[in-house]
């Protein structure tokens, strides 16, 4: 009897090897907004239709586009000479407006990377920050609507897509840096000090921005409350590994971590369940079916949307830029 339930396990968890790990259900997470996590905090006014904006912490605003399929967050953060804006969101309504009912300060734009939904807004501003690389420089010039417009469907939106916009040519705009910035450079806002830490791997320019004082970590791309993509040609695995693991190493001593997509706020002890999550995904112990476009597999509870090409340690031509939503073809 032990040796058939023996068996019967063993064809079980093999059948869980190639089982299917369905992709980020939108529908559902449309249906369920506010999510559990925004709902927790409080709600500006200076939210409007489009742009859901949350108090995430004393001075940090939370602006979130929650009814278009990437729930992008860009964070606000103010200071008492100036403010940071950590991204400027995907670009279909212009953010500037929703930063200027929170803060008549001057404002500097710093990106967490420059995919297409965290820079959309970056040509509102005159001051922005950038990691000085080939692969930002590249993505200034701006993303072409070819390029973008899986995002832009009917199906990507929870509401009506803002009135005015036309989708059929949406694009984002070209950019310009002010000034490059380097790991470990502290950005002063008076009153309120942020550590830029370059962590490489989601991106070559992926940026996390810590607050040791008030005991934040923004973490961009690297970690947020949603499954993981590793799956572009510009991400890069043994980069992400010293990436996930700098900032498990600061988790214990923030209380939140602010990641860029869907929830602005998530309590800290997380990111270690990610590192260990994506140690064994990359030593092949993960559910779902790995394939050459966008694969979607599990590790424990953690989710990651990776490539064969990725998880093989394959890295695309970084001096191209890339949107977010390249394949390898
Ligand atoms: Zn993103």
């Amino acid at each position: 009897m032990k040796t058939i339930i023996g068996i019967l396990t063993i064809l079980f968890l093999t059948g869980c090897q190639t089982q299917q790990v369905s992709p980020y259900d939108f529908a559902a997470v449309c249906k369920a907004l506010p999510n559990q996590e925004n709902a927790k905090l409080p709600l500006s006014e200076a939210s409007d239709d489009w742009f859901q904006v949350y108090e995430a912490s004393e001075g940090v605003f939370s602006i979130v586009e929650p009814f278009h399929i990437q729930g992008t967050i860009s964070h606000l953060i103010v200071g008492r000479d100036r403010a940071l804006l950590f991204d400027t969101g995907i670009g279909l309504l212009p953010i500037r407006p929703v930063v200027e009912r929170i803060t008549d300060l001057p404002v500097t734009v710093l990106n967490s990377h420059t995919h297409y939904d965290h820079v959309g807004g970056n040509a509102e501003f005159s001051s922005i920050l950038a990691i000085d690389s080939d692969y930002t420089r590249a993505n200034m010039a701006g993303f072409d609507h070819a390029t973008i417009s899986e995002d832009f469907g009917e199906e990507a939106f929870c509401i009506d897509p803002p009135t005015g916009v036309d989708l059929s040519s949406f694009h984002t705009k070209p950019w310009k840096a002010s000034r490059y910035v380097k790991d470990g450079e502290i950005l002063d806002l008076g009153g309120r000090r942020l550590e830029v830490l370059h962590v490489p791997g989601h991106t070559p320019d992926a940026t996390a921005l810590l607050d040791a004082d008030k005991g934040l970590l923004f973490t961009g791309d690297t970690f947020y409350d949603a499954e993981i993509w590793l799956f572009v040609p510009e991400t890069n695995l043994d980069d992400y590994d010293r990436a996930i693991s700098r900032l498990v190493d600061i988790e214990n001593k923030v209380k939140y971590l602010l990641g860029a997509h869907v929830s602005a706020r998530v309590d800290t002890g997380r990111l270690a369940k990610v590192k260990a999550a994506f140690r064994k995904l990359r030593s092949g112990d993960f559910i779902g079916e790995l394939t050459t476009t966008r694969s979607f597999l599990r590790v424990d509870e953690i989710e990651f949307t990776t490539s064969k090409q990725v998880l093989e340690g394959k890295q695309g031509d970084i001096t191209k830029g890339g949107s977010g939503l390249d394949t390898w073809d």
